[in-house]
């Protein structure tokens, strides 16, 4: 198993807050990873560090072999990481097509683009049935839907997706969970943010269990979606 993502002892702080407090976690290539946890457990600071939009105030990151501590937001994109964030941020005046190309903004070979573009359509085929409409026009699943495509459109080694599931309906989310399944398929590596335990943990290989800013419990999905103390406190269990 190759680690492509090795985050060690890693803090981050809102001023005087410390939102994470330590955590250590491995996200394996060609795996889904995911962080689940109740609300304020650090999870979205956890990404969004990752990501290059927080600092951390002390731990490593390696990424794809090299330390991210040190890289800007925008360069971390180029590296091949690439955040679905929570809330979807998709601009609503824009159509379907120009906020998919917006992923695209550092490449420069149209040809590949267009190519992405059209999977991007083929994965999820209503954004290509309306792709000169405004985005704002989509329901929420689909807006999450272009989010993901969005995200896609860099081509990332590493898709870190943030409560993909929020706000849709068990149709919609069902879609969402199974592109999942198919981008594994297709070789993409996925950290995966979700507070619906029970769908996320059914498709991950392995998840940490997250409270008040550290990692509680790790283990695969199966072992955590079979775990007692699991089911009580997020698959809603007594
Ligand atoms: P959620 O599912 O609600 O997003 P989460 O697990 O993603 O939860 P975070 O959003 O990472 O949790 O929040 C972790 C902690 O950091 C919480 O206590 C939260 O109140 C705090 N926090 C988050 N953003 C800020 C901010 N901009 N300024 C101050 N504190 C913040």
């Amino acid at each position: 198993m190759t680690a492509l993502l090795e985050v060690k002892d890693l803090r981050v702080s809102y001023g005087k807050i410390e939102a994470v407090k330590g955590i250590s976690f491995t996200v394996n290539q060609g795996e889904v990873t995911t962080l689940i946890g109740t609300n304020g457990a650090g999870k979205t600071t956890t990404l969004r560090t990752l990501s290059g939009l927080l600092k951390p105030t002390a731990g490593t990151i390696v990424f794809d072999g090299a330390p991210l501590n040190a890289v800007p937001a925008h360069k971390i994109v180029s590296l091949g990481l690439a955040h679905s964030p929570e809330g979807r941020h998709i601009f609503p005046r824009m159509t379907i097509e120009e906020n998919l190309l917006l992923g695209a903004f550092l490449r420069k070979d149209t040809p590949g683009i267009t190519e992405d573009v059209e999977r991007a359509y083929t994965l999820f085929p209503i954004l290509g049935e309306r792709r000169k409409q405004a985005a704002g026009t989509l329901s929420g699943g689909e807006q999450q839907m272009l989010a993901m495509g969005r995200a896609l459109m860099s081509r990332p080694k590493l898709l870190m997706l943030d409560e993909p599931s929020m706000g849709l309906s068990p149709l919609m989310m069902q879609k969402i969970m199974a592109t999942i399944v198919e981008l594994k398929a297709a070789g993409t590596t996925v950290l995966l943010v979700e507070q619906n335990a029970q769908a996320a943990l059914s498709l991950s290989d392995t998840g940490y269990v997250m409270e008040i800013g550290r990692i509680v419990l790790t283990g695969t999905g199966a072992d955590l979606l079979h775990d007692e103390s699991v089911r009580k406190a997020y698959l809603g269990e007594d």
